[in-house]
């Protein structure tokens, strides 16, 4: 077993998990049900985590849990090549210039 996540609520480790179940990696959440138990555990140790069964299939676990990441966290912010103003990373032109930004592969 390995431990490939760590989720910030149930919803998102089971998004996870089930990312990983269609890239063919078996994977079970722990720790599903600690939230609202905490107890005197440390707040880190009560997220839901999710663990592959197959260590040899973590690094395919690792990109599919990749590729979940990047799918979910807000862009970063952009810098202009024509002025160097950094803008949202959802603006598509430069709030300053007005010039195109790059595009986030
Ligand atoms: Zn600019």
């Amino acid at each position: 077993m390995k431990r490939i996540y760590t989720a910030a609520n149930l919803p998102d480790a089971h998004l996870v998990r089930n990312m990983l179940e269609q890239a063919g990696i078996p994977a079970h959440i722990f720790n599903a049900n600690a939230i609202g138990a905490l107890g005197d555990l440390p707040m880190s140790a009560a997220y839901p985590q999710v663990w592959i069964s197959q260590v040899h299939q973590e690094q395919h676990a690792r990109a599919v849990v990749a590729e979940y990441s990047r799918a979910s966290v807000p862009s970063e912010a952009k810098s202009c090549g024509t002025c160097s103003e950094s803008s949202p990373g959802e603006f598509e032109l430069c709030w300053n210039c007005g010039g195109e930004l790059p595009v986030h592969s």
